[in-house]
């Protein structure tokens, strides 16, 4: 392994790296999108060989660990190709965020082109609540790309529920059963202010992480894991089950302090914090002439100046952020 070069100016060290590969997706799920979303012309969208390039010069920094997401990361034309690729260079974990609906064909494409995790999202078990939260989605395609990607033999597989009170919070009990059921780890995610929405009201939908523990706890004890993956999440266990249960709470538990990461949108915009806008036009680099390695690893080297010490989000439901998730790269 490289010697860790990133480092920013409150000691963190970056090792980690997020990338989109693309803004569109097949859902429209209501937390993340408008119904009616524009996406990104074709020309300002990073081609396949420049975020592998980019990844490429991650790696030779010293990153460990890479995600693709997007949007929809199983959208994008030849994605395979990609996690071929990026599958060489000797990462120590290569995971992707998905919404599952193309894994039924996918995932031991996916797990044979050198993926080693999947995160899928699933918020809910019920096909009509199912297909309002995400407004195109069909669960049954999403359960079969879970049973798929439960049949490739990834390292690890864990669902991902983003929790809006008088929407899914009622299903959390269900859908801990499903997880115990699946042997797949589970996360709650309390939902963030990113991008307009005018669907539901943020400030009402919050359900906190506290109040799904609590819900939780109604059936299982919850035991915190003592070994934290020092990422945003915060791990518990049931007394009987190897799965693990975890909780995003950007608004209830500031996790700024151990970040390690850093997310490329897929327009080539390196993004330094996901509660702030603080970027480096990457695409810039990547596309100037001559374009060289060492001219792509200084600008990222530059850019960790700029990564600020923490987020501020309000518990409100106030956008402090105007990009979308699916552009953020989640
Ligand atoms: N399309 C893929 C998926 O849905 O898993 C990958 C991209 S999606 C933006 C990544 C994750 O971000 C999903 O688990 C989604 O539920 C979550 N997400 C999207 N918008 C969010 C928001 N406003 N607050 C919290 N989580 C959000
Ligand atoms: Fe698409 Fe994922 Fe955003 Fe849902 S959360 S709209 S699946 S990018």
């Amino acid at each position: 392994m490289p010697q860790a070069k990133l480092t920013d100016r409150f000691g963190r060290t970056v090792n980690y790296v997020r990338l989109s590969v693309t803004d569109r997706c097949d859902f429209r799920c209501v937390y993340c999108m408008a119904e009616d979303m524009t996406f990104l012309p074709r020309q300002q969208v990073l081609t396949l060989e420049e975020i592998a390039r980019l990844a490429r010069n991650f790696v030779a920094l010293g990153t460990e660990k890479i995600r693709l997401t997007g949007g929809e990361p199983l959208v994008r034309k030849d994605i395979l190709e990609l996690v071929r690729e990026v599958g060489t260079y000797g990462l120590r974990d290569f995971a992707m965020t998905t919404n599952g609906s193309q894994l039924p064909t996918m995932a031991e494409k996916l797990r044979k082109a050198g993926l080693h995790r999947l995160n899928i999202s699933l918020d809910s078990l019920d096909s009509e609540k199912f297909r309002s939260i995400t407004r195109t989605g069909n669960l049954q395609q999403v359960l079969d790309g879970i049973d798929a990607a439960r049949d490739a033999g990834f390292r690890g597989i864990k669902l991902n529920t983003v929790v809006m009170k008088g929407r899914n919070d009622e299903e959390i009990p269900e859908l801990i059963e499903f997880a115990r059921k699946k042997q797949v780890d589970i996360s709650f995610i309390e939902e963030m202010p990113l991008g307009e929405i005018s669907e539901h009201d943020r400030g009402l939908a919050l359900c906190t992480s506290e109040e799904v523990r609590e819900i939780i706890r109604r059936r299982h004890e919850l035991i915190p894991v003592a070994k934290d993956s020092g990422g945003p999440a915060r791990y518990y266990q049931m007394p009987d089950s190897d799965v693990r249960v975890g909780f995003i709470s950007p608004h209830s538990h500031n996790f700024c302090s151990t970040c390690n990461r850093v997310r490329v949108t897929v327009e080539g915009r390196l993004l330094l914090c996901l509660g702030n806008e603080h970027s480096v036009d990457l695409r810039r680099v990547l596309r100037g002439n001559p374009v060289t390695d060492d001219k792509l690893q200084q600008a990222i080297i530059d850019a960790m100046d700029l990564k600020p010490e923490r987020h501020h989000f309000s518990s409100n439901g106030e956008v402090q952020i105007l990009r979308f998730m699916n552009m953020t790269g989640g």
